[in-house]
């Protein structure tokens, strides 16, 4: 889920191998006997959805927070006591990468899994998402020369020395924002507009465009900056807003993936069930607990999948199904995005002046205030599992 947000973490060498490296030394030599729970205590019924930035990083600086959290989510013996799932948007990095971001951030030793690309975009799309053909925006500038007009020093000096693609591009995915932007707005463009094939001549707009996937939809993240940053959100508004100027019609996404989207709590809550299983918990998880710093991202997505799960429990109450989760609650931490109610006062001063609504979610997402407020509001992450702990009688 990461862009395909959402990792799973595991121990180092498996759910046996955490490494708490300021008690237990290398590959949990003393952390007990594998899938057990702490003697004396009760299975949990609950889990952790927890983001990434703004949480337990900014930028490549980890939140103090973070590592007294994970303390005490771990038990004497390094063993982490309850599942626990990364849930990022930022899936434009490896696996491994992030991997090591959250061991040196927490001080365990961890290994991501999940659907986060584990190689290069291109190569974990044809591996992760089972596509044959893969092309690149780079590849594609490659094939055509043309078309990447902005940066002088970047046109081609001499024509023909890559060949224009042999097919058709039948789609476009969209994982995380790029690094130069207009030539992948122009490019992206020229694909939707050619029906996939940028050499040609410009026929008539075909409409509907190809599909596009889109993963992602934060329009701002936090990085070691005192603002926020854009994020791919941002990106994907500015390619909106050039379609539908130039064709006069709106963009349409086959799927938007990642946070606030139902189908990546979906997919964590599959990952924290599979761990309580591999861990040998016998309780049905029953409660989720996401911990993020993004009102419109974490926040909307959690309380957008709790009403879910309402609805869900009904209809499996009514056909007799095995029941999912009765709740996810968002917990809102104030190391991030969110900094104590001033963004909120900043837009209600805005919202008076203009009359217009202030809201950072996507275009296709609905602008409903009551998503947007946290069922709790912390100062950070250690704060948000002592409420957690708290509230499941869980010491
Ligand atoms: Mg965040």
């Amino acid at each position: 889920v990461g862009g395909l947000a959402g990792y799973g973490v595991s121990r180092s060498g498996g759910w046996g191998g955490w490494r708490c490296a300021a008690r237990c030394g290398p590959a949990g030599r003393c952390c007990g006997p594998r899938g057990r729970p702490p003697a004396g205590s009760a299975p949990p019924a609950f889990g952790f959805l927890f983001d990434v930035d703004g949480v337990l990083v900014r930028g490549s600086q980890p939140v103090p927070a973070a590592r007294r959290a994970f303390q005490r989510l771990a038990d004497s013996g390094g063993r982490l006591r309850v599942p626990v799932v990364f849930l990022t948007n930022a899936g434009n990095c490896l696996r491994s990468a992030k991997a090591r971001e959250l061991s040196q951030a927490l001080g365990l030793q961890v290994t991501v899994t999940g659907q986060g690309s584990a190689v290069p975009a291109s190569e974990g799309a044809r591996a992760i998402l089972g596509f044959k053909h893969v092309v690149t925006i780079e590849a594609l500038r490659k094939a055509y020369p043309l078309l990447d007009m902005v940066d002088l020093s970047r046109r081609p000096k001499q024509l023909g020395s890559d060949p224009p693609l042999s097919f058709l591009m039948p789609r476009v995915i969209l994982f995380g924002e790029p690094v130069r932007w207009e030539t992948s707005l122009q490019l992206i463009t020229d694909v939707l507009l050619s029906n996939g094939n940028p050499g040609a001549e410009l026929q008539e707009v075909p409409y509907p465009h190809l599909p596009i996937l889109a993963c992602n939809m934060d329009l701002l993240w936090m990085a070691e900056a005192k603002m926020p940053r854009f994020g791919h959100g941002t990106f994907l508004l500015c390619l909106e807003s050039i379609y539908k100027k130039v064709t006069g019609r709106e963009l349409k996404y086959e799927a938007l993936i990642g946070k606030p989207s139902p189908v990546t709590y979906h997919y964590a809550q599959y990952l924290i069930q599979q761990q309580a299983e591999k861990q040998g918990w016998k309780a049905p998880i029953q409660r989720l607990y996401a911990v993020g710093d993004n009102p419109m991202s974490d926040i909307y997505g959690a309380n957008l999948y709790n009403n879910y799960l309402k609805s869900a429990r009904h209809s499996q109450a009514q056909a007799g199904l095995k029941r999912s989760p009765q709740s996810c609650e968002s917990i809102l931490v104030c190391t991030g995005v969110y900094r104590h109610g001033e963004n909120r006062e900043t837009e209600r001063r805005t919202e008076a002046q203009t009359g217009e609504t202030v809201f950072h979610g996507h275009r296709d997402f609905c602008c409903d205030p009551s998503l947007l407020e946290a069922s709790h509001i912390v100062q950070d992450v250690d704060d948000a599992v002592q409420l957690a702990f708290k509230k499941e009688n869980w010491s």
